[in-house]
């Protein structure tokens, strides 16, 4: 993963976020005075997230990318979330013309057949509807932990994304699965019940398969790609999301 040079804000917040806990990280964005937004795919780490806001009744948004090939799982858990924790979550749906359009070019299930098509999908499902997720925010909310890839393994807590122009706010960069799990019984978070199922990172649903024992976590995301291309592009800057498939 590429990470841009930090400015001495980002800098000094770093060194902060470093010194807190998940609500103390939180609430230290929810001070900073600008928009925050936190965008949510309803996986386990997300869940911890949005528990922490919804506790806390912090002044962060809550959005999810409503992506159209979600499990139903997943879908009903953003309801299931939005009650137990009496938040709203936005949700930003793909324009119909723009997946139209992907279908007559790609065929709607194209995506298998490149990483040229992939990226067209994930990008008119989901890093088109993220940008209007984002659309007036200087902070955005993720919850990319180191662990989860060796794409994520220098994920800091907090970089400035050029790209979107705002400063991304990662409060689990150096929690573990363990960690992410122990906070889950400790506060009754719901998840998705595919997790139980084998699926520890959990996406659209024919781009999302259970792993083996002893696969990395994200080993059933976009699974027939190499590793350099298996990210969405929501986490990565635009030229590394268009890298050739090499495998
Ligand atoms: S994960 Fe799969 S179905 Fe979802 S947007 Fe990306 S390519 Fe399309």
């Amino acid at each position: 993963m590429t990470i841009h040079t930090p400015s001495p804000d980002t800098q000094a917040l770093e060194a902060q976020m470093a010194t807190l806990d998940l609500g103390g990280r939180l609430a230290l964005v929810a001070s900073l005075g600008g928009r925050a937004v936190f965008t949510t795919s309803l996986g386990i780490e997300d869940q911890v997230i949005t528990a922490a806001i919804g506790r806390d009744g912090l002044d962060i948004d809550v959005a999810t990318l409503e992506t159209g090939r979600l499990f139903p799982e997943t879908v009903a858990l953003i309801g299931e979330t939005e009650d137990r924790y009496g938040i709203a979550i936005r949700r930003f749906f793909p324009e119909q013309a723009d997946v139209d359009a992907f279908a007559a070019t790609f065929g709607i299930n194209g995506f298998y057949e490149s990483v040229e098509a992939r990226h067209a999908c994930c990008g008119v499902r989901k890093v088109k509807p993220l940008a209007r997720a984002l659309a007036g925010a200087q902070f955005w909310v993720t919850g990319l932990r180191r662990g989860q890839s060796g794409n994520r393994a220098s994920t800091p807590f907090v970089e400035f994304d050029a790209e979107r122009n705002l400063i991304k706010i990662n409060p689990l960069a150096d929690w573990d699965i363990d960690a992410v799990n122990a906070y889950v019984a400790a506060h009754d978070v719901p998840i998705n019940p595919l997790h139980k199922r084998g699926y520890p990172s959990i996406g659209c649903e024919p781009c999302t398969r259970a792993i083996k024992p002893g696969e990395p976590e994200r080993a059933g995301r976009w699974w027939w790609e190499n590793d350099l291309t298996r990210e969405c592009g929501l986490h990565v800057p635009e030229a590394a999301s268009a890298l050739p498939h090499t495998a």
